[in-house]
């Protein structure tokens, strides 16, 4: 399996493959880049239908976390881990064990968190043998990143709501959220707080019912969310939800949420530029619980401080959104260039 010439090595400086017999684990860690400060990225436990799949995987999102850092203005590079294991079925402490040894053999280059399948129970044991991992919790609260995210992305909305429809609030504005999970339901209520009416979808029925019923929200079936009639689409459940094919169909004119990789393929920026549908970078939106992580390793944390910095990505997307206009321009090819021009040093 190629590693320099794979699709997504873009650079990488380090990925590593870890192996521990005893407990089953079977890793990769990937470092994408460390000049702004040491890759921080979540480990992802999922059971790949391949090693292959799973070096796709941490290659593309520990690429985005350089991205993501960069342009939250982060003291921090881009890395993430995978483990290739069911975790309802195969994850022990052993194996989380093993997996802290890992990260700690790379000397602090690889600072872990939590991501899907990892929990903070999970990076609490694995903290028995690292000393390398973020988001634990400040002060006894919890680690739980998803209302900072939530903030952030609420934060980006009002941003492109700006922008893409000239409104200056969210008063009377129809959102769609594909998937009411912990990023979707937190932006789902501070979205409702500020006025806007809500379209929900998720493939958890009863966590949908029950959120829908809290905020008065009409629910769709999950295949039918992108074809509502609303001013914004928010995708917060899975990667790759806007494919060409989506696109066609969206009625909204903003994209926003918090989802990761959320183009199934870069071409899909220039669609959605095509039909006049403004799309927000995912990784500037979805910034809120690194930058808050980040936060967390500083001996100065302040909630009003780590809420103003979230609050940054606002900022931070009009001065892309302006950017993308004068250039004609996508905005996500526009943040590439900013992200880029932030972590590359020059010569
Ligand atoms: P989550 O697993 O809590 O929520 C995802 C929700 O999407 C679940 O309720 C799930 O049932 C639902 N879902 C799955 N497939 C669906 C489908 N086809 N249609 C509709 N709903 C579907 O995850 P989360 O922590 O809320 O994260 C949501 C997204 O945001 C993910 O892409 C994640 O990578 C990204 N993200 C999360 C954070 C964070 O702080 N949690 C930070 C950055 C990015």
């Amino acid at each position: 399996m190629p590693v320099f010439d794979h699709p997504e090595f873009d650079h990488h400086q380090q990925v590593v493959h870890g192996c521990d017999e005893a407990s089953g684990l079977r890793a990769i860690i990937a470092i994408h880049d460390t000049h702004r400060g040491p890759a921080l990225g979540g480990l992802r436990i999922y059971p790949y239908a391949s090693e292959a799949d799973a070096l796709t995987d941490v290659l593309r999102l520990s690429r985005g976390m350089t991205y993501k850092s960069a342009l939250a203005d982060l003291p921090l590079g881009g890395g993430k881990a995978v483990i290739i294991a069911d975790p309802r079925r195969d994850k022990t402490p052993d194996m989380l064990r093993a997996m802290g040894r890992l990260v700690e053999s790379l000397g602090g280059r690889y600072i872990t968190a939590e991501d899907s399948g990892s929990s903070e129970a999970d990076m609490r044991i694995i903290a028995e043998t690292t000393a390398h991992v973020g988001g634990l919790g400040h002060d006894g609260t919890s680690g739980d990143p998803s209302p900072f995210t939530a903030h952030g992305v609420f934060c980006a909305l009002k941003s492109a709501v700006r922008h893409g429809l000239d409104r200056s609030d969210l008063a009377g504005l129809r959102v769609a959220i594909q998937g009411v999970g912990h990023v979707g339901a937190h932006l789902a209520r501070q979205l409702h707080d500020a006025g806007a009416s809500l379209v929900l979808t998720d493939v958890d029925r009863d966590a949908l019912g029950r959120l829908a019923d809290e905020l008065g929200a009409d629910v769709v079936a999950p295949d039918a969310i992108v074809d509502e009639d609303v001013d914004v689409f928010a995708p917060c459940a899975m990667g790759a939800a806007l494919s060409p094919q989506v696109v066609q169909r969206l009625k909204a004119r903003v994209v926003c949420g918090a989802a990761n990789n959320q183009l199934a393929s870069p071409e899909v920026a220039e669609r959605l530029e095509e039909r006049g549908i403004l799309y927000t970078p995912d990784y500037v939106a979805n910034a809120g619980g690194v930058i808050e992580i980040a936060w967390q390793r500083r001996g100065d944390y302040r909630r009003e401080d780590v809420m103003r910095h979230i609050e940054g990505i606002g900022t931070t997307l009009d001065a892309i959104f302006e950017r993308a206009l004068r250039e004609h321009r996508s905005p996500a090819l526009v943040a590439d260039d900013l992200a880029r021009e932030r972590f590359r040093p020059t010569p």
